[in-house]
């Protein structure tokens, strides 16, 4: 076996609390674009001469809800067009095992919930898809796909208010419970923390990873195009998630079962 991939199997098997940050790197494995966790579907401007940022924008919504919509809803269809991959798969096998393990993605697609990681230890930082709500009235609506065959916005049944995603769009605050879940976990401290496909520098994504190095604990990035955390981790593995991930949960199963017979 590689001797990274033993050197985090080991490690993993060991760690009580530990991390998993995710991002669109793991995403791009079931086929959907990488754009800073929205979704690459322009890399610089919209056919209005928006750049992206500015169309899929909380300002957007309110102004012109037709226009952030037509972007929304082409992120709508590529989550709804793809599903969890063996990463996301060996993630939630991986939390089943530890009792301790948490999930901090920035994507917004579910599919970290639909692979079975417990609702409970996934913090979802930028928000989900579904369900749509009412800005007015807060009625809620769960057929995002049927509501992508009708006319955008989607408007309220029953008070013709615009309805929107629970998703953090740009200028938009991050979600204060997830926030807060996180400062709190975070103040627990972590055995491991490990960044999964993600090469966005914010703040919340860096931090645990430098918190957790400097309180002795473990980390590692897998991305193969490593760029931002490059000489604060212990191991970087140059990999795609989907060829790493399933391996390195496997090895830390089998020595596991290994280990207590
Ligand atoms: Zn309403």
């Amino acid at each position: 076996m590689d001797t990274d991939l033993q050197r985090v199997a080991e490690q993993l098997n060991r760690a009580q609390r530990i991390l998993i940050i995710t991002g669109a790197g793991l995403s791009a494995d079931s086929g959907l674009p990488t754009y800073r966790g929205m979704g690459g579907l322009y890399n610089g401007h919209t056919p209005e001469g928006l750049p992206i940022e500015a169309a899929i924008s909380g300002p957007m919504l309110q102004r012109d809800p037709a226009l952030c919509w037509k972007y929304l809803a082409q992120l709508g269809s590529a989550c709804l067009g793809g599903k969890p991959n063996q990463a996301h798969l060996a993630i939630a096998r991986l939390q089943q095992l530890k009792p301790e393990c948490w999930v901090l993605t920035q994507n917004i697609d579910g599919y970290h919930g639909a692979a079975g990681s417990p609702p409970e230890r996934l913090i979802e930082i930028h928000g989900q898809l579904q369900p749509l709500y009412c800005q007015a009235c807060h009625a809620q609506d769960d057929d995002l796909a049927g509501r992508l065959t009708q006319p955008l916005p989607p408007l309220c049944s029953s008070c013709s208010g615009v309805m929107r995603p629970p998703v953090v769009l740009f200028e938009e605050r991050l979600p204060e419970q997830a926030t807060a879940t996180l400062r709190r976990e975070l103040a627990k401290g972590f055995d491991l923390v490990m960044s999964v496909g993600t090469s966005a520098s914010f703040p919340y994504i860096a931090e645990p990873v430098r918190r957790a190095r400097a309180a002795g604990g473990f980390t590692v990035e897998i991305n193969p195009q490593p760029a931002f955390l490059i000489g604060q981790v212990d191991v970087t593995m140059k990999s795609r998630a989907l060829d790493v991930l399933p391996q390195l949960v496997s090895h830390t199963f089998v020595d596991r079962i290994c280990k207590s017979n």
